[in-house]
């Protein structure tokens, strides 16, 4: 397998200014898979350059039918490349392929263009306002939506095509141009996207740029520079406030999607055997979702028989190789996550939480980062497992007493990003769903998954709305604009 080495800067695909290249690892095997481009601040000046000017002086930020063609065009560029897509996908991120059938990469392909390139003709850019009549003058008044600017866009590499996709389609159908940079742990998926906009769309030069680079620093400098008008990140809580902080000095327009520790409460009239038989999707590309509810949330009445069930939905779950379509689980990203993940495991047992299954790497998968599906039982809400996100796979379980105990323990959490309720009348579940913090949540098993739902944090999930009117609002500011009425 080869990828795109190159950066596209200034519709050029390019090489890094000083030539260098960073390897791309298959966490899968550990083998190198090829080289990046390894851009640096020269390249990245380049880029914000670009991508200044392209905003400025072309029409891209007016033409509304050239950014619906354009985008139009890139889906099906990306529709021809599918099957090399999903091939890169799982060989640079180690997803089971299967999951390239959900939200990798099918689900993004459904609707993350399409849906912001239908959004730009059906959006109100302009809203007539009541009509002003001060001092004896009488004026007509409008509120007009136009681009923000210049958008940095920094990805993570757990789904990179899918938030890629879905920070693209918005920001190119609002009018606004951007400067892309992908995670160094998969870089292929977004340069090749790059590519596809060079060679298959009539996107004007400058409108889209991508810089990858092996080191985190150069999307620290995409923050810094005072061109870029708006940085749309999507990462962990740690590295959202950094973005925060050095945001601050130029007051810069700032969408935060980041981590999460999301409940599943499963309420004492549910069902409990149909519920917790799937009790270990959380093991899902091995736990490296942003909203998987990691906190199983059980009625103490009925705790054993729950630990009991999760137990053996544990002892079942398909993992390994992730080009084998029957796994959902693969390897962590990169060693140091695993070892980050097994440092939560040791981290759970010192403080006094009982291991149920897993903890380890498994014997039988000596080549690739894996980590044991993981489940821990009695384990209080002020542990370190159940405050901080660990992506991994590995569930934790916590008794409540009732339905308001359910809600303070799931509330309870820094973060505040999704959540799940399962009970026996879908009454009762929307009454607790509706007083949980959080930006989305799944109510006896809903999907709210779609480019036309809103999706994001509270608290330390983040700021802001991925997809949705919402989504699209956001890179768009709002101008007031008054004239006199004749008389
Ligand atoms: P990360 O924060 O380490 O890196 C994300 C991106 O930020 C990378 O491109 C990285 O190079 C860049 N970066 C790192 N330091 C930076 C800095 N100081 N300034 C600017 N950019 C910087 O996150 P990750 O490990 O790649 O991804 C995993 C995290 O992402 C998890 O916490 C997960 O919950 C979160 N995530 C959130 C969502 C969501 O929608 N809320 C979705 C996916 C992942």
């Amino acid at each position: 397998m080869s990828g795109e080495s190159r950066l596209l800067i200034g519709g050029k695909l390019t090489d890094a200014a000083s030539g260098r290249t960073f390897d791309n690892i298959n966490p899968a095997t550990e083998e190198i898979l090829g080289s990046t481009a390894d851009a640096d601040l020269v390249d990245l000046d380049a880029a914000i350059a670009s991508a200044r000017v392209a905003f400025d002086t072309t029409t891209w930020s007016t033409d509304r039918a050239l950014r619906k063609r354009c985008l139009l065009q890139l889906q099906e560029a990306l529709e021809r490349e599918r099957e090399e897509i999903r091939a890169e996908l799982v060989a640079e991120v180690g997803c089971p392929v299967a999951t390239t059938y959900m939200a990798q990469l099918e689900l993004p392909l459904e609707d993350a263009l399409l849906w912001p390139a239908r959004a730009i003709d059906e959006f109100p850019w302009e809203r007539e306002l009541s009509t002003g009549n001060q001092f004896g003058m009488r004026s007509w008044r409008k509120a007009v939506k136009e681009p923000v600017g210049v958008v940095g866009a920094i990805t993570p590499w757990n789904y990179p095509l899918e938030i890629t996709l879905g920070k693209l389609g918005q920001i190119l159908a609002t009018g606004n141009t951007l400067v892309l940079k992908p995670a160094p742990d998969t870089p292929w998926t977004t340069t090749r996207i790059g590519r596809l906009v060079a060679e298959h769309t009539d996107i004007p030069p400058g409108v889209v740029n991508v810089v990858a680079s092996a080191d985190h620093a150069l999307g620290e400098a995409l923050v810094d520079d005072p061109r870029v008008d708006l940085i749309s990140f999507t990462g962990s809580t740690a590295t959202g406030r950094r973005i925060m902080e050095r945001g601050s000095a130029g007051l810069k327009r700032l969408f935060l999607e980041l981590g999460g520790k999301s409940a599943d409460i499963v309420l004492d009239d549910a069902d409990l055997p149909a519920k917790l038989a799937f009790a270990s999707f959380v093991c899902m590309h091995a736990g490296q979702g942003c909203a998987m509810t990691t906190r199983l949330l059980v009625p103490r009445s009925r705790y054993d028989e729950a630990v009991e069930l999760v137990a053996a939905s544990f002892a079942n779950v398909p993992y390994g190789d992730p080009t084998d379509p029957a796994n959902i689980q693969g390897p962590q990203i990169s060693a140091r996550q695993r070892d980050r993940v097994l440092g939560y495991v040791e981290a759970g047992l010192r403080e006094g939480a009982r291991l149920v299954t897993g903890g380890g790497r498994p014997s039988h998968l000596p080549k690739g980062f894996y980590v044991e599906p993981t489940l821990f039982a009695d384990v209080d809400n002020t542990m370190t497992i159940a405050r901080e996100e660990i992506f991994g796979p590995v569930l934790v379980m916590i008794p409540f007493e009732d339905d308001d105990d359910a809600v303070r323990i799931a509330n309870d959490s820094p973060y505040g990003l999704s959540g799940a309720v399962t009970s026996g009348s879908a009454e009762r579940a929307l009454a607790v769903a509706g007083r949980l913090k959080a930006g989305t949540v799944s109510v006896n098993g809903g999907i709210y998954y779609g480019a036309d739902v809103p999706f994001g944090g509270r608290k330390a999930s983040g700021i802001g709305r991925q997809n949705g009117v919402e989504g699209f609002e956001q890179y768009l500011e709002t101008k007031s604009i008054a004239g006199l009425a004749a008389s």
